[in-house]
């Protein structure tokens, strides 16, 4: 008495992979939302500034990886080469001199070095970076800006197994809204928090604001961080394996926090990379005026993060102009026009930007990507493999689970 062989919870890159997989193999499936719109944290939006914005995903990193890519150029996105890495760097408010950045270039190579040549999985990335400000300038990109956590809250493990992001690209129309084209000829319902998943008899029943969907199986893609916070609930409650792993694959944070600024380039060009190096890991990162617009889009990630969306969007937007003033002059805040604050922290179906595993809990990403009782499968981010953390991992994933669960059905 199942209403479908498969009910896929989310609609973001992983649960549309899984549907567009599971209707390729011939199996019937419900994919339902929470949201009133799909792509989860992929969403582009002009409403801020008049062009298209994306407020999760922007690169389309590992280009010659990522299935995405073909699907960009077939849509004839604007399409932009970069890589991030760093063209002007102040430490505090000095500017950081020629020679300084030639011993940045050394102390990032050894920093690779020191990466791929480590072997304790239960390490720490802040154990290879110590006190020099070269190496936390670098770091910032390896932690913080990247894997959306503090250096001391990253296993080496886990990143050593995450795959080099090159090349990167980025669009004019946007990544999110990208996903959202390739998704939508997938039927989804949305508006459709699911509240409870039962496996206590055959198949599954998942709970919803609009009935009870009856299944042989179920992919959930919820990510980790809403899963921690309950946003599905399990009857039975998930076996002891499952609920560790989604605790030890917590969520980081990355905060956007971009600012309209006009009548100036401030000696910069369109898509430099621009760092202000702070300490205690409040470093700042800025992607300058990307395809030449009036924008300059500031980053900060993992515990500053946190603080920063705590203290609300007035305060983070004020934060970040003064940035700016304090490298370039306060002839600089008459050039601001306005800014926003993205607020992954907040959102109660992500509850962050990304996982990314415990130090010494690397393999959590392996227990959870083990079906529960041949009757439930996760899928998502937190499942991408080496593009873990990514769009095109959450793609990827969504598509090996939906092929597991069509083999499984037979
Ligand atoms: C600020 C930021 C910047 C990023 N930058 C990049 C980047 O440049 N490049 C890149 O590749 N990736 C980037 N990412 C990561 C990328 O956005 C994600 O990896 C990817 O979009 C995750 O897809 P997913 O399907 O796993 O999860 P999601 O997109 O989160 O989809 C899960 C869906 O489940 C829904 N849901 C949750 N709970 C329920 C429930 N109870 N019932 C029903 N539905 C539910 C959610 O609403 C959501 O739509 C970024 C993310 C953030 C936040």
């Amino acid at each position: 008495m199942q209403d479908v062989d498969v009910v896929i919870i989310g609609a973001g890159a992983a649960g549309l992979a899984a549907a567009k997989t599971l209707r390729a193999a011939g199996k019937s499936f419900r994919l339902i939302e929470a949201r009133d719109r799909i792509g989860g944290r992929a969403w582009t939006t002009d409403t801020d500034f008049g062009v298209p914005f994306d407020i999760g995903c922007a690169w389309l990193h590992a280009a010659d990886r990522n299935p995405f890519y073909p699907e960009a150029q077939a849509a004839g996105w604007t399409l932009y080469h970069h890589d991030a890495g760093l063209d002007h760097l102040w430490f505090g408010t000095t500017r950081a001199s020629d020679a300084d950045m030639a011993r940045l270039a050394v102390a990032d190579e050894a920093l690779r070095e020191a990466i791929e040549a480590h072997a304790d999985p239960d390490d720490r990335l802040s154990d290879l970076i110590g006190n020099c400000h070269f190496l936390r300038a670098n770091a910032t990109y390896a932690g913080p800006m990247d894997f959306a956590r503090d250096a001391d809250e990253i296993s080496i493990a886990d990143y050593q197994s995450a795959e080099c992001l090159d090349p990167n690209y980025f669009t004019l129309e946007g990544f999110g809204a990208l996903i959202h084209r390739w998704g939508a000829d997938v039927p989804v319902t949305l508006n459709c928090p699911a509240r409870l998943l039962r496996w206590d008899g055959p198949g599954v029943a998942v709970e919803t604001d609009q009935g009870t969907i009856r299944a042989h199986a179920a992919i959930v893609t919820i990510p980790t961080g809403a899963l921690a916070f309950d946003a599905l609930r399990f009857a039975p409650e998930l076996p002891l394996s499952h609920r560790a792993a989604i605790f030890d694959l917590p969520m980081g944070l990355l905060t956007k926090i971009p600012l309209q600024v006009t009548g100036t380039r401030f000696d910069l060009n369109p898509f430099d990379d621009l760092l202000i190096e702070g300490l205690a890991k409040h470093d700042l990162y800025f992607l300058c005026f990307p395809f030449d617009l009036d924008l300059m889009v500031g980053f900060v990630g993992g515990d500053f993060a946190w603080e920063l969306e705590a203290a609300g969007e007035e305060a983070g937007v004020d934060y970040v102009t003064g940035k700016l003033v304090s490298i370039f002059g306060s002839d600089t805040r008459k050039h601001v026009r306005k800014g926003m604050m993205t607020n992954w922290a907040g959102d109660r179906w992500a509850r962050g930007a990304y996982a990314a595993a415990r130090p010494g809990k690397a393999d959590a990403r392996s227990t959870l990507a083990e079906p529960v009782a041949d009757r439930i499968w996760f899928a998502g981010e937190a499942l991408g493999g080496g593009l873990k953390q990514t769009a095109a991992g959450a793609r990827i994933s969504g598509e090996t689970m939906g092929k597991a669960v069509a083999a499984h059905l037979g």
